[in-house]
């Protein structure tokens, strides 16, 4: 493939050979047809064959030469979901008698599986603060095989420093992780910065219109193919090729959709940490962010669309704003069209323990806002209203 600009790459990359049509077309077959018993015996023994859809699928294969082109992967494997992407990548890099060490304030659902589902398959796993490099280094055991990240962090929206944690990992020989759904790869690169896999919601920024659930891994080939034929093939959390192909749709526009994400995100920070109304707001480029130095080096092309905030008045002032927002939507998701509002401690966290929450710099006012591509005008006149008279 030619050195293509970001533009480019996300139209082009995995464009299917020899086929007519403009827009891809959309393989929904479940299975793929021999021409003689010596060519389906055959086709079980070559690579790139399709057989099977659970296998390999020419409209799922769309979307993970795109993914590993934006990210600069060797190659990719796209399953059903974000969790299917983490659970697969996570279970093809350890096995019983494994440790783990994995930052503080991951995704509830990661959480939830590294905490509790891992260790019932002999795999422990302990935590190290996500903002302290030197928490990583103590937490490493020689039993230690995975390193497992997510920068920013959702909702809390700290970093990991990458390059330092994954040069750590490096010398000792062991696999670093990271979820880069919040960043997506127009802001961050966490190859080039040293890690092994990246992994994605692609149901967020990546499918952007938020009507597909996906997920995508990231790496050297021999793990994505490992991840392929022991993993994912087995566990069957593959991706629908609808689904994938409304992901590898949106994914056309992602660096446009990811730049206005940044530019309206900014904005509603700059605009939040003006507010009297306010207590505090957090942005990894807003200057106040305690990582911001770190922030601007590692997430070059922007700070995202998620800021969080909390508003003076603490958990009943920020509920009080949820129920009065007009154009921001109330619910779970992020990385839409439209400006997504959730309070996190009531909703996804509810069943995490409080101290579990807090750890993961989590304070039980936090807002979390999933900043759409509205006119911004618009997003702040809402939360301008939705304040209304809070003290
Ligand atoms: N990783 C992050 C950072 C997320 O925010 C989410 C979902 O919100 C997931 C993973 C899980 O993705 P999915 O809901 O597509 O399974």
């Amino acid at each position: 493939m030619p050195t293509w600009g970001v533009h480019t790459t996300a139209i082009h990359a995995g464009e299917e050979e020899g086929v007519a049509d403009v827009a891809p077309p959309i393989h929904v077959s479940s299975s793929f047809r021999f021409s003689s018993a010596e060519e389906a015996a055959q086709a079980f023994e070559v690579e790139d064959r399709y057989i099977y859809t659970r296998w390999n699928n020419p409209t799922i294969n769309q979307l993970e030469a795109k993914v590993a082109a934006l990210e600069g992967g060797e190659a990719a494997l796209a399953a059903a979901s974000g969790m299917a992407a983490v659970s697969t990548a996570v279970l093809t890099a350890v096995q019983a008698g494994d440790h783990v060490v994995a930052s503080t304030g991951l995704y509830g659902g990661t959480l939830h599986f590294l905490r509790e589902t891992l260790p019932r398959y002999g795999v422990a796993v302990s935590f190290a603060t996500a903002t302290d490099v030197s928490a990583f280094e103590s937490a490493l055991r020689p039993d230690t095989r995975l390193i497992y990240l997510e920068s920013p962090n959702n909702p809390a929206l700290e970093l990991n420093d990458i390059a330092a944690i994954t040069a750590l990992a490096r010398e000792r020989g062991i696999l670093t992780m990271i979820d880069n759904t919040f960043a997506t790869p127009i802001n961050q690169k966490p190859l080039a910065l040293g890690v092994d896999v990246v992994v994605h919601s692609a149901t967020k920024y990546f499918c952007g219109h938020g009507d597909a659930l996906g997920g995508v891994i990231v790496g050297a080939r021999d793990f994505i193919e490992r991840a392929r034929k022991e993993t994912l093939r087995h566990f069957g959390g593959n991706i629908s090729p609808f689904n994938a192909w409304l992901i590898a749709r949106g994914m056309q526009t992602l660096p446009l959709r990811v730049a206005r994400h940044n530019e309206n995100a900014l904005r509603l920070a700059e605009w939040l940490a003006e507010d009297p109304r306010v207590a505090w707001v957090r942005y990894p480029w807003h200057p106040s962010h305690p990582q911001h130095d770190l922030a601007r080096r590692q997430m070059p092309g922007g700070g995202g669309g998620v800021v969080v905030f909390e508003v003076k008045g603490g958990l009943q002032a920020g509920m009080h704003l949820l129920d009065r927002v007009r154009l921001c939507t109330q619910a779970a998701s992020l990385g839409d069209t439209h400006t997504l509002i959730s309070h996190p401690a009531s909703t996804m966290l509810a069943h995490v323990p409080p101290e579990v929450r807090r750890a993961g710099g989590v304070s039980d006012g936090l807002i979390r806002l999933a900043v759409g591509l509205e006119d911004v005008e618009d997003i702040i006149a809402d939360l301008d209203q939705a304040l209304g008279k809070t003290p």
